[in-house]
């Protein structure tokens, strides 16, 4: 987009606009002087991470990726494109849904006990370039921790009100499956501002579409264009090539079925072998939600209750009356794949798997959830197991 015809005119919800690659500072300026603390994906410690940022240069500008199983490395891109790489191990959840948070703390003196809970004062929250399969981690997570019975206080203060501008992904890395997941390389709810970033002829730009009054209010007041049809088409064709690009993909249909009736499916002891049960996938997957409390005593009296995220690979994690259920390897992987891809559904009414492809980058022995489900579609017999999976969890 040329600067000519950049403008300030009034962008409604659902109108698409184009930003030149400046407009991308402009935005995260703009959101800051709003009084939002922004985050985007930076790059820490050799990987891609959810970390703050002040301006566009924060963001892993030149920076590739390459994912495959048990692997992941960054390495300097010949172009200067800020989203040219897959997620990292670090999702969005975190911030959201806090590896270890104080739940309250207590200062005995005593008879008397002085309860105090930490206040929910968080600044609001501006994300710029989350992905689409995190928007779909993030619906996942709502539903959970947000929307059903059980409301948790301190992710819907941090959740709501959260401004996301996601960027829709030109580049899937090998071990991506969001196309089988329906959750991405598009992105079509969920988002304040939707992005795709256009590097060709026409230059460095991104289209920008307004999902709601703060996306639309944003743009509004930053210097945008028009977009023009070859800008749109420019974006289909860079959607067309990501999806084509995919690394794997996942055979969904009749998939919570197929792992209902599979029960007894050697393939479970086969990756039960492999497996470390270290839960690196548990950790670095955006829905995986399992926590555990744990209190412990300061050396000035005070008592602290901590959430810390916990795994169904922890043997302690299925402990039930004396003893673990789930007592093998292979019982905890089942317990795991069958939950995201089968009784999710029942529990949620949705999958609890959006393919974004982490729990195969960084499992150390590179076991790869859609090969274990294919290698059980290859030999189902159709006829269900001893025991039905539904209900049963161990
Ligand atoms: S199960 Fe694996 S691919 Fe699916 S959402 Fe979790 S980490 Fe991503
Ligand atoms: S599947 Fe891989 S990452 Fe997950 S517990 Fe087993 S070895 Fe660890």
């Amino acid at each position: 987009m040329g600067t000519e015809r950049a403008t300030r005119g009034t962008v409604r919800p659902g109108d698409v606009a184009v930003l030149d690659a400046n407009g991308l500072d402009a935005l995260i300026r703009r959101l800051r002087e709003l009084g939002f603390e922004t985050k985007g994906p930076v790059v820490r410690d050799g990987a891609i991470m959810p970390g703050p940022i002040s301006g566009a240069s924060d963001l892993p500008v030149g920076v590739a990726d390459e994912q495959g199983p048990g692997r992941y490395r960054l390495s300097a891109a010949p172009h200067s494109r800020f989203f040219d790489w897959a997620v990292g191990p670090g999702s969005w959840k975190a911030e959201f849904f806090p590896a270890v948070q104080e739940l309250w703390r207590a200062n005995v003196d005593g008879a008397s006990v002085a309860l105090m809970e930490p206040i929910l004062d968080a600044p609001p929250l501006a994300i710029v370039g989350m992905r689409p399969c995190e928007v779909a981690s993030l619906a996942v997570l709502d539903r959970v921790l947000m929307e059903g019975s059980y409301r948790d206080p301190r992710y819907a203060q941090r959740r709501e009100g959260t401004f996301v501008a996601v960027v829709e992904c030109a580049s899937p890395a090998a071990t991506c499956f969001c196309a089988s997941m329906a959750s991405g390389p598009s992105v079509d709810v969920g988002f304040d501002l939707a992005l795709t970033e256009l590097d060709d002829e026409r230059g460095h730009r991104f289209v920008a579409r307004a999902g709601t009054e703060s996306g639309a209010e944003l743009l509004s007041s930053i210097d945008h264009g028009s977009a023009s049809t070859e800008d749109l088409n420019a974006r289909e064709q860079v959607l067309v090539a990501a999806r084509a690009r995919m690394g794997r993909e996942l055979d969904t249909e009749g998939l919570a079925g197929l792992l209902a009736r599979n029960i007894d499916h050697p393939q479970w002891a086969e990756v039960g072998d492999r497996c470390l049960s270290c839960a690196n996938c548990t950790l670095v997957c955006p829905t995986c939600f399992c926590s555990d409390v744990r209190d412990s005593s300061e050396l000035d009296g005070t008592i602290v209750r901590r959430r810390a995220w916990s795994s169904c690979f922890d043997l302690e994690h299925s402990y039930l009356h004396g003893g673990a259920v789930r007592t093998s390897t292979s019982s905890r992987y089942r317990q795991w794949m069958t939950h995201k891809l089968s009784t999710w559904w029942d529990q949620f009414d949705t999958t609890g798997c959006v393919g974004c492809g982490r729990c195969i980058a960084w499992c150390p022995v590179g076991i790869d959830i859609t090969e274990e489900a294919a290698a059980i579609a290859r030999s189902d017999t159709g006829l269900a197991s001893r025991v039905e999976l539904r209900g049963v969890t161990s």
